[in-house]
């Protein structure tokens, strides 16, 4: 394999490049943030990335899996390498106070829902289209095929299922390498990679738990199914306490727990969702198992006249990041930005459905495993981050607002701009 991403000349040419595309992707940037749309919803991002990847040379395919977009840069002879971005937003109302901030909303069947690319996917699949600039423009540089990706429904584990279903491997290309990347609360400018269980697998698990309802006054005629669920919610703090490893790591969270409308009525049934988290896919089957059994015991044990329902929601498998292309990878980001802007990534308890793409199993498409890359960009500027108490990255992110939070902003210029260099690096450590 060269090293192309280590001569001097290509570290430049990749930064002049950024240059040249900056302002249009800052642009196209801007306005994906200001239009944040819905998992599985997202036609205007969609429409807009497509036109942008069009406008670059690129041969486009819309509508992959729903809403999302292949876009192939072919080169001559070579590996294929597929960079990931993922497209859709939240529901949360922007409070960052930008003047491209967020202002509108949507309609679900909770109602009226604001909307708010509070995770930075807006970033990411900018930085898809900035890549595709810059390795339309170092050609002569590398040979092989670059497919970009801009995938939906990131945040309900739907869309990297999706696109696969739809046959991306198949109809398009079979990629030797995957990248992807995600921002984060570290210092803009820096790259961080990780070896091995990265983000953790997660189930989101709604459960049923029937009672038998009636007067308030009269519980002997009823079966409180409000009892049962407080005596199902303690007892599911033994899993992690009693039956997992102490060296492993495992939450179980229950989010949401609801039951009845009144004071003077014993409800007919209780519902819960469960939040699990794991980095071992075989621990992870054994704790949603302790979960179900403990959940069936506490019913009979409650006289539930029928047994629980439960239903997965979504769940994602843990992102285990191929040590090999990893080491080749930083090595690449080491030349380009210089070691000291790289860092050691903690394990995040985070999922992603991005390791779909590289299982085999998982992700449904057969064959062998595909070795993928997840780095972390830094979005915390300078000045904020010097000014943020702790050492290190672990330290100094507990006191940083995280994705998700309704004043979270990744998208500052030296962060797409690093987003849009780390690609196009990754890419050529293996094109080039
Ligand atoms: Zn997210
Ligand atoms: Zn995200």
């Amino acid at each position: 394999m060269t090293m192309h991403a280590q001569d001097p000349d290509l570290k430049e040419a990749i930064g002049a490049q950024t240059d040249a595309a900056f302002e249009t992707v800052q642009a196209l940037y801007r306005q994906l943030h200001q239009y944040p749309e819905l998992p599985f919803q997202e036609h205007a991002t969609s429409a807009r990335l497509a036109e942008a990847l069009e406008q670059l040379g690129l041969e486009v395919t819309r509508g992959v899996g729903g809403t999302g977009v292949v876009a192939l840069l072919r080169n001559g002879e070579g590996p294929t390498v597929m960079l990931r971005g993922d497209m859709d937003a939240l529901p949360i109302k922007e409070e960052t106070g930008l003047d491209y901030a967020s202002t509108r909303t949507a309609e679900t069947e909770n109602g009226t829902v604001p909307l708010m690319h509070a995770c930075g996917h807006d970033l990411h699949s900018s930085c898809v289209v900035g890549t595709a600039a810059v390795m339309a423009g170092l050609k002569e540089h590398w040979s092989g095929t670059l497919m970009l990706i801009c995938q939906p429904a990131e945040e309900i584990f739907g869309g990297a299922r999706a696109m696969l279903d739809d046959g991306l491997y198949e109809r398009f290309a079979r990629p030797d390498v995957i990248l992807g990347q995600h921002n984060m609360p570290a210092l803009a400018g820096t790259v961080g990679h990780r070896a091995g269980g990265t983000m953790a697998a997660c189930t989101n698990l709604s459960v049923m738990i029937h009672g038998a309802g009636g007067h308030g006054s009269m519980p002997a005629q009823t079966v409180d199914p409000v009892v049962i669920a407080a005596h199902v919610v303690t007892r599911l703090q033994t899993i992690v306490s009693r039956e997992v490893p102490p060296e492993e790591t495992v939450v179980v969270t229950v989010g949401k727990l609801h039951a009845g409308t009144q004071a003077n009525i014993i409800p007919h049934s209780a519902e819960l969702e469960i939040n699990i988290r794991s980095f071992d896919d075989a621990l992870h089957r054994q704790v949603v198992a302790s979960i179900e059994r403990i959940i069936q015991a506490e019913c009979e044990a409650g006289r539930s006249p029928k047994p629980p329902e439960f239903r997965v929601l979504n769940e994602t498998i843990a992102l285990h990041n191929d040590a090999t292309a990893v080491e080749h990878v930083r090595s690449a980001h080491g030349a380009h930005f210089g070691e000291a802007n790289l860092y050691a990534m903690p394990r995040l308890n985070g999922s992603e459905d991005f390791p779909f793409f590289g299982s085999a199993e998982a992700g449904g498409f057969g064959g062998e495993d595909i070795p993928y890359v997840y780095w972390f960009i830094g979005a915390t500027p300078e000045e904020r981050w010097q000014a943020t108490p702790g050492n290190g990255v672990a330290e100094k992110m507990r006191h940083l607002e995280m994705p998700h939070s309704p004043y979270y902003f990744p998208g500052n210029e030296v962060t797409l701009r690093t987003g849009i260099e780390a690609m196009a690096a990754g890419a050529l450590a293996y094109l080039g």
